[in-house]
């Protein structure tokens, strides 16, 4: 009998451990996870702060799923360090767990702010449901808060505090959001929406200080500009991958656990998916991150079948898959390329009465690599098969390209939905009903049908 070891819980790990006991009935499978809580979904922070869902509804429906696959959770247990020649994986207790395979799935963390000794009042991180309760308990007096960073984190962070009414500025480290995959036009869009709701963005700044009166913080001075007042200082980037209990294995590479198509690393029965890994993008065999909910299921499902020996390669490469505030923005690929060979396709967008929405398909040397979306991502899926499958221009569905770039009013069969959770975009017949439960063909989380004032639908998550 195989013994598989999972490093967190997460949903890459989750995922793995679903897929190898689909395969190996007998295989004894083993999640070491330190969170205490049961799974919950991430992507859904922003919402239990803005107070619109309680902790228990982003919870995942199916808690005694694991269990049901006979499938053992140490939960509240920390790696504390691994062992590859003795095929072992130490816990913080001391006690050593012997593997056959080993899935490295730790996710990444916020990195801490210098000076932060947690002492202080005000300086948060949002990366896990305590750290969202956390920053609710200090909800009551704040009036202003600065967030730092162009992460899932911090659009997350400005959904909640603005539905609390609290001010928000946002210090962005670069010239704008997710470059080198939002193209300036759709960071325009983001930004355009942000203003709308009353967020403040200062571009190119870092954190120079803070202020402290007591313990209490009252104030964040920007490198560029005057002193912002802040009760609340959210740190929302940079997000390492958690690798420290990796130290010596040879396994941790510059941006990540390096593995291969088959996400197994250097040592052939260790494996790493999700967050904390970097792999090729399947359009460019260079070795990136590619995190994200999405991602992050897809390969835990490659990771499992290779550790239940059946050979699965995974084909994906870097995307962002996201709502900011209401405006769904996705993109893969060489989304934002320049330069010899490249070619972008944009139709007339983004229209005077339509602002918001914007799509952008990029041709690389003739062949599909990247594409953007905001406001409407209903061809999305459809796009990405294409970079999957290194398409040429003249082998994309021309149904496709017609309605991303020709249609100025989209017919409404013709619109699709973001899952809530992993935001794939699912297709939504004709005869879907407002107020039907349906359920994510990728990621398994249920979700009801709202019709939009335009007559598209939206996917709202059940708790
Ligand atoms: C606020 C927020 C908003 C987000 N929004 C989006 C979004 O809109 N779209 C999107 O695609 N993605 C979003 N994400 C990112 C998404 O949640 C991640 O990409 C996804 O969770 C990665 O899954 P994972 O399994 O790799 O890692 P994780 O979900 O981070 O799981 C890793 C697990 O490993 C455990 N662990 C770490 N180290 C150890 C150790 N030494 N011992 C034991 N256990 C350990 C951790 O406790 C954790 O449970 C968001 C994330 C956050 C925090």
């Amino acid at each position: 009998m195989n013994r598989h070891v999972i490093l967190g819980g997460g949903v890459a790990g989750r995922r793995a451990a679903e897929i190898i006991r689909k395969r190996d009935a007998e295989a004894e499978i083993v999640i070491v996870d330190e969170q205490e809580e049961a799974f919950y979904y991430r992507p859904m922070l922003g919402e239990l702060l803005a107070g619109t869902l309680g902790p228990e509804q982003i919870i995942a429906t199916d808690k005694e799923r694991l269990a049901q696959l006979d499938v053992k959770v140490l939960a509240g247990t920390r790696v504390a360090s691994l062992d590859p020649k003795a095929q072992e994986v130490v816990l913080s207790s001391g006690e050593r767990l012997p593997f056959d395979k080993a899935l490295i799935a730790s996710g990444t963390r916020t990195e801490k702010i210098a000076g932060d000794d947690g002492k202080g009042r005000g300086v948060v991180y949002l990366d896990t449901l305590p750290d969202a309760l956390h920053i609710n308990s200090l909800l009551g007096a704040a009036r202003h808060a600065v967030i730092y960073g162009a992460s899932l984190h911090a659009i997350n962070a400005v959904r909640g505090l603005r539905a609390r009414g609290i001010d928000c500025t946002v210090l962005l480290p670069d010239e704008r959001f997710w470059k080198g995959l939002l193209d300036p036009i759709a960071s325009e869009i983001v930004e355009d929406r942000l203003a709308q709701e009353g967020v403040t963005l200062i571009k190119q700044t870092e954190i120079k200080d803070l202020v402290w009166e007591d313990s209490d913080l009252k104030g964040v001075v920007p490198s560029k500009g005057d002193k912002l007042p802040a009760d609340l200082l959210v740190v929302a980037a940079p997000q390492n991958p958690r690798v420290d209990y990796l130290e010596g294995t040879g396994l941790v590479g510059e941006n990540g656990v390096r593995v291969d198509q088959n996400l197994r690393t250097g040592n052939e029965n260790i494996f790493a998916a999700g967050d904390v890994a970097a792999m090729p993008a399947s359009h460019t065999g260079e070795v990136v991150q590619q995190p994200g909910w999405l991602s992050a299921w897809r390969q835990g499902n490659v990771a499992g079948l290779n550790m239940a020996g059946q050979g699965a390669a995974y084909a994906g490469f870097p995307a962002l898959r996201t709502k900011v505030l209401d405006l769904d923005v996705v993109c893969f690929g060489l989304s934002d390329a320049q330069g010899e060979g490249v070619k972008v396709e944009s139709g007339d967008y983004p229209y005077d009465e339509l602002p918001y929405i914007y799509k952008k398909v990029v041709y690389k040397d003739g062949k599909v690599v990247g594409a953007v979306f905001t406001g409407d991502a209903s061809e999305a899926g459809a796009v990405e098969g294409w970079i999957r499958k290194g398409l040429k221009a003249g082998e994309c569905d021309k149904k496709v390209l017609d309605q991303m770039f020709q249609a100025r009013i989209q017919p409404l069969s013709a619109l699709g939905a973001l899952c809530p959770i992993c935001k794939f975009q699912m297709q939504i017949g004709e005869e879907a009903e407002e107020g039907s439960v349906e359920t994510c063909p990728a990621c398994g989380a249920n979700f009801r049908l709202d019709r939009m004032p335009n007559g598209a639908f939206r996917a709202v998550l059940v708790g």
